[in-house]
């Protein structure tokens, strides 16, 4: 094939090479919702521009022709990609399906095959005439076909342009920017094509390849580079990527506009969720979009899935652009499942503790009093006595106060229970332990000392005063009547007192004054009480 270089034609390959390069450029960026349909987009203009620049090379008509006829799958193809690339663009990648394509594509292929079979109607190309001398230039005749065509192309591209303002006007921030900025970038083609169409471009330069070429670069420029992490993309790579808290993004609308793979994994989203709407694509799992927006403290656990029962801990920040107009917000996840199970299990093994705690508490309690208490009467015991008195007297002796002791012994008590019975006995007893408790103060220690024997030691009190006690226990007692089976009975008590630090300054000396003083009272004839002799 016979081919002459000409400055179009290096123009044309110089556009395809761009057109490469921006495609391969948006490959190695981070991927976003039409990043794909931008690359594909991007090649076929590559071919485009590839195709004509062949055009403007060949020399033989029938070479030109083959290369005209094959531009058109070039420019019908990169007029569908730039309509698909804006439905992409302003979110309605959903749309893009194989059958919505192939739909789309209908009237492409149609151009397509009127511009092949053009030999049989001329309708696109009805004269072809060399151009001037020199030169490989061959002048198209333009027919109807062609002007169709043309509308054809122009038809998509402001279908696309249409999408691309709506979306300027609707969205708000750097997503508003991203939109000015595509419509700005799809300018050339809209003017390019039109000046093409006019016959106001170099005949034999195709301009159209070269407009969809600016229009990928300035979209490369603008709207690859506004994206939100793509600043410091190798932060983004070590830190967002490899993180295990999830990291999601959601503009004014709530679609998805980033988030990153421990999000997809925490959220159960699918693989492509970047442009889809967060509130559907999430059902169930969307509250999260509603945690609260407290600034600092903005961080709640959420139960996102149960059975098993997981539970993500969201902190919420609120995006706003330069102006301060509310873009979005950012969504922190982090999984607080196992830390969660840990604490439940802690708090329940804690709760246990405190449980088997306060049963030993009582365990112990309970085991203290029965320790120092007399179970027939409910006074403390001998025990406690001898564990309590020296300190009493430690206490009376470094304050200079009196303490007295009493001692009271029940007359004749084993003839009352060999006449009324050993239960008979211990009523008494009981009797004579309600009448102690209730004559002694809460300072004073009333035990009973063992068999029929009590004592009681009365701190602070002098020995006249506990004389006078003694005798007013022994009065009351002696008055009390009993009943048994074989009739009415009445007991008397004998009693002896001794004080500190008159009749003894130890324990042992004054129980032993004491003792001697109730021998005392007994001797005298019993119900009487006797105080200690002078030692
Ligand atoms: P005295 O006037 O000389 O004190 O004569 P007594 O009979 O009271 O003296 P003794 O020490 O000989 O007898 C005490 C009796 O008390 C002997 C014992 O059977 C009885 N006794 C000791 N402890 C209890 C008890 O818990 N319940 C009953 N029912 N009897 C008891
Ligand atoms: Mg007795
Ligand atoms: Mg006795």
């Amino acid at each position: 094939m016979p081919l002459l270089f000409t400055p179009y034609s290096a123009v044309l390959i110089l556009t395809a090479l761009v057109s490469a390069a921006t495609a391969y450029a948006a490959w190695r960026r981070r991927p976003t919702p039409y990043s794909t349909v931008f690359i594909t987009m991007m090649l076929v203009v590559t071919g485009y521009a590839l195709i004509a620049a062949m055009e403007a090379t060949a020399v033989r008509v029938s070479d030109k022709l083959f290369w005209s006829k094959l531009e058109y799958v070039g420019s019908n193809g990169t007029a569908l990609f730039f309509l698909l690339f804006s439905l992409a663009f302003t979110g309605r990648q959903v749309l893009i399906k194989w059958w919505t394509v192939i739909l789309l594509g209908v009237v492409p292929y149609f151009d397509i095959m009127l511009v092949a079979t053009n030999d049989l109607h001329g309708l696109v190309w009805p004269s072809l005439t060399p151009g001037p001398a020199g030169s490989n230039q061959l002048v198209y005749g333009r027919g109807p076909g062609f002007f169709w065509a043309i509308a054809v192309i122009y038809v998509y591209v402001l279908v696309g342009v249409g999408l691309l303002a709506e979306a300027a006007i609707r969205r708000s921030g750097v997503l508003r920017n991203q939109a000015l900025a595509a419509l700005g970038a799809a300018a050339a083609p809209v003017v390019g094509s039109l000046a093409y169409a006019l016959g106001a471009t170099p005949p034999g330069l195709n301009v159209v390849p070269m407009s969809f070429t600016l229009t990928g670069l300035g979209l490369l420029v603008s709207i690859f580079r506004l994206g939100l992490f793509d600043l410091v993309p190798v932060a983004r790579d070590m830190l967002v990527e490899r993180m295990d808290e999830g990291l999601l993004v959601v503009d004014a609308q709530e679609r998805i506009i980033d988030l990153n793979p421990a999000a997809r994994r925490l959220l159960h989203l699918p693989p492509n969720s970047l442009g889809l709407d967060a509130q559907k694509v999430l059902a169930e799992r969307a509250v999260i979009l509603n945690a609260p927006l407290r600034p600092g403290a903005g961080r709640v656990e959420i139960l996102i899935d149960t059975d098993p029962a997981r539970y993500l801990t969201v902190r919420r920040a609120p995006l706003r652009d330069r102006r301060g107009t509310p873009s979005g917000a950012l969504y922190l996840l982090h999984d607080t499942t196992d830390r969660r199970q840990v604490e439940a299990e802690l708090h329940h093994a804690n709760d246990q503790l405190q449980e088997q705690l306060k049963e030993i508490e009582a365990l112990q309690s309970e085991l203290r009093e029965q320790a120092i208490r007399d179970t027939v009467t409910g006074l403390f015991n001998r025990r406690y006595l001898e564990e309590t008195l020296p300190r009493e007297l430690a206490l009376a002796g470094r304050r200079s106060l009196p303490l007295a002791l009493i001692m009271l012994d029940v007359d004749h008590f084993k003839t009352i229970n060999d006449s009324y019975g050993h239960e008979i006995g211990d009523d008494v007893l009981r009797t004579l332990g309600e009448l102690l408790a209730a004559r002694t103060r809460s300072s004073d220690v009333a035990c009973r000392y063992g068999g029929e024997e009590f004592v009681v030691a009365l701190p602070g009190m002098p020995p006249d005063s506990a004389h006078e006690r003694a005798e007013q226990i022994r009065r009351a007692f002696s008055q009390l009547r009993f009943r048994s089976e074989a009739g009415e009975f009445g007991v008397t008590l004998s009693g002896g007192v001794a004080s500190f630090p008159a009749d003894g300054e130890t324990d042992g000396a004054l129980m032993r004054s004491v003792d001697q003083a109730l021998y005392a009272a007994k001797h005298a004839g019993r119900n009487c009480i006797r105080v200690a002799p002078a030692p």
